[in-house]
């Protein structure tokens, strides 16, 4: 058995103005993308020969350029063979947005498939908020993604999709998914896996799964709610091994579920405005607490270089803040030029959205060096300036401090901040661990959490929030 594999991943933001390009990707080629990958183990184990083509994977942004992305296109599809290979597995977001072409995961399958035609197998690995086009199911074989948000089901998610493909091919069959829609779109940070009403909706799922003959697999898909195009929001992609109307009922049903329990997505962190988050913050004289900037949440596609929240610090006179952290190109090269203990007054933020706001601060250089990136590479440059009441992390490029090895990557002991400032939305597992409170602030930006700020245009309607009782 032969099989050709690719990863090409990055989740869009319609908001964001800043262009994803190809250096931003985290980039392998041929056999140097199989450490990045979590199927190898059980390729070697069944003796199935590979076809490397490209892992890329960028952190979350704005629609990636045209030109860039139709290079990565053309090296998954050159790479792959027109003959001699039994299936094909891709590693994808399932929201890659590009310039001009809109859906770059549909585009992407759309040439595969012109060069291989229709008779081979594809299977997907997706991340939970993919936006999946009409088309999309029928382009492929199998369709699942990660069945946990906050994510930490990767490994499995791709290996249940390879695994599917080998059963395609050894049964020889080539299923076709069928999708249904719910049109439910609460705050990305509201949908969560473990919790009620989603925890009900996947177990339906998997009931399913479980107990249906034939039944490959019952995906359930949140969507991601900042791409501007009607197919942005929650699908339900069921894949029988031949019963094409059963599997289209049970997603109906799975969908009608979802669409069900829409007045019952809550939040499962505190929110407030701004600054009342920072003010709740100093007042909790007994924990540590967390502040998720939330518009300019980088791993939803927001810039990072928002200043919003530094300027309501600032304001407030709160102490022992950690800015974590705000991208700068050029406050980050002006660190770069001084000595570590040099007082510096630098502008940072504003530079990548017009949108975002500058603040002025004035602090000790007390870092220079690489941040870890999101993707577990290298983010690039960094400095850390000691402004007294609080310490501000600046980035060359965007990043997200979202693990506690990038904090480690910059000589960061978190525990030494009573208030830590952070461009994320919910938090990660590993800072919700040890986050003693979590405040969820709604601050503006290409990630603001409520669809109604959104001024979208080319969206489905009707759709909840914005519409209500229109099954
Ligand atoms: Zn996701």
């Amino acid at each position: 058995m032969r099989i050709a594999i690719a990863s090409l991943q990055c989740e869009g933001n319609c908001l964001s103005p800043v262009l994803t390009r190809f250096e931003h990707f985290d980039y392998a080629r041929g056999e140097a993308m199989y450490e990045k990958i979590a199927v190898m183990d059980l390729l070697r184990e069944k003796g199935i020969e590979v076809v490397p083509t490209i892992y890329a994977h960028a952190l979350p942004g704005g629609a990636v350029v045209k030109e860039d992305y139709l290079r990565l296109v053309g090296e998954i599809v050159d790479g792959i063979p027109t003959e001699g290979i039994d299936g094909i597995w891709l590693f994808i977001h399932g929201t890659l947005y590009v310039e001009e072409i809109g859906p770059g995961d549909t585009y992407l399958m759309r040439e595969i498939r012109k060069k291989v035609g229709y008779d081979i197998p594809i299977s997907l690995a997706m991340d939970f908020h993919a936006d999946n086009t009409d088309e999309i199911p029928t382009l492929v074989n199998c369709m699942t993604s990660f069945r946990t948000a906050p994510h930490c089901d990767h490994a499995e998610t791709q290996i249940r999709a390879m695994e599917l493909l080998i059963k395609c091919i050894e049964k020889k069959i080539l299923p076709k998914p069928q999708m249904a829609r719910a049109y439910v779109v609460p705050p990305g940070d509201c949908v969560l896996t473990a919790e009620h009403p989603l925890r009900g909706i996947m177990e339906m799922a998997e009931e399913y799964e479980r107990t249906t003959p034939g039944l490959l697999c019952a995906q359930v898909y949140a969507g991601h709610q900042w791409i501007d195009e009607p197919y942005m929001g929650p699908s339900v992609v069921v894949t029988h091994e031949s019963d094409e109307a059963l599997a289209k009922s049970i997603a109906d049903k799975i969908a009608k579920a979802y669409y069900d329990v829409r007045h019952e997505f809550k939040f499962l962190v505190e929110t407030a405005e701004p600054d009342e988050a920072i003010r709740l913050a100093m007042e909790d004289k007994e924990h540590q607490v967390f502040i998720s900037d939330s518009g300019d949440n980088t791993t939803a596609g927001a810039s990072g270089d928002n200043a919003y929240m530094i300027n309501r610090v600032i304001e407030s006179g709160a102490e022992g803040v950690l800015i974590a952290g705000i991208a700068d190109a050029k406050a980050c090269a002006l660190c770069y030029e001084a000595e570590i203990g040099d007082t510096l007054t630098l502008d940072v933020g504003g530079t990548l959205d017009p949108k975002s706001e500058t603040a002025r601060i004035t602090g000790k250089l007390i870092h220079k060096g690489d941040i870890l990136a999101y993707s577990g590479g290298n983010e690039g440059p960094s400095a850390i300036l000691d402004c007294g009441n609080m310490t501000v992390v600046i980035t060359k490029n965007r990043a997200s401090m979202c693990r506690r090895d990038i904090y480690e990557s910059v000589n960061i002991d978190i525990s030494k901040y009573k208030i830590i400032v952070v461009k994320l939305g919910y938090l990660f597992p590993e800072l919700a661990e040890i986050a003693e409170r979590a405040i969820l602030a709604f601050t503006p930006g290409s990630s603001c959490e409520r669809l109604q700020d959104m001024n979208f245009k080319k969206i489905h309607r009707p759709i909840f929030p914005l519409d209500d009782n229109f099954i």
